[in-house]
């Protein structure tokens, strides 16, 4: 089943999505070759925590941190520990918040120093692809109008849009109905309507769509070893359009 959001829930759900914003952008100033992951993953869940809210992946089905950071080859999920970033790699950073008893849910990947071009282009163009989904999730569309057009940018761009992990509704829980695919048929899925919340999130490779998972049971790799990259935002659908609540 869909819920639907009222304006007032919106509203809390804009401050949870506002803090998910906040802590990313802590993360971009932070980010550098030397830190380590896990030192990351503590900023995250310190500054979270100073904001009233409650980290919504640390302990979600087991996960053991308040960030997924994930790193080049490494497409979602990575669990962060004692790697060391360095300089050239493109690192994926998702967070997500529980204020008032709602969620928020965003990701982005930073470059770190100097990353070569290819790495750059598959960014930007990542980025590009959620920002045509996110204009597609308006009341009366369908939602595999937001799937296709995501999947036109990267695959227009030559890039492979994973297919085994898509996005989702979100609420009073991370992940609700419906699922939100980075692909197929604009004539799919259910019509969107003004209240309906979903986080709309490729992740797109710069070889193949397929993925593995590693032996941590976790770490979502690509299956060819080439770069990935993931933007999320957390949108809500109302009678003006698409209003993205992860934002500053
Ligand atoms: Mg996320
Ligand atoms: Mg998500």
């Amino acid at each position: 089943m869909i819920t639907l959001k009222s304006p007032e829930e919106i509203e809390i759900m804009r401050k949870a999505g506002r803090i998910v914003a906040e802590t990313l952008a802590l993360v971009g100033e932070t980010i550098k070759p030397g830190i380590t992951t896990g030192e990351i993953d503590a900023l995250v869940e310190e500054f979270i925590r100073s904001k009233g809210a409650i980290p919504a992946f640390k302990d979600y089905q087991g996960f053991p941190a308040s960030a997924c950071i994930s790193i080049d080859s490494e497409v979602v999920h990575g669990i962060p520990g004692k790697r060391i970033i360095q300089e050239g790699e493109i690192v994926s950073v998702d967070v997500g918040s529980i204020f008032e008893e709602f969620y928020g849910d965003s990701a982005r990947t930073f470059a770190v120093g100097e990353i070569d071009g290819d790495k750059a282009a598959l960014m930007e163009c990542t980025e590009k692809s959620l920002m045509a989904g996110i204009d597609k999730a308006r009341n009366g569309n369908k939602l595999g109008q937001v799937s296709a057009a995501v999947q036109e940018v990267a695959e227009g761009a030559g890039y492979g849009v994973v297919r085994q992990l898509v996005g989702h509704g979100i609420g009073r829980r991370m992940h609700e109905e419906p699922q939100v695919p980075n692909f197929g048929s604009a004539d799919d899925g259910p019509m969107l309507k003004t209240g309906m919340v979903i986080a709309i999130e490729p992740m797109v490779n710069l070889g193949t769509y397929k993925v593995n998972t590693m032996p941590d049971g976790w770490t979502f790799v690509t299956a060819d070893g080439k770069p990935s990259a993931h933007f999320e935002h957390t949108v809500a659908i109302t009678d003006n359009g698409p209003d993205i609540l992860t934002v500053l």
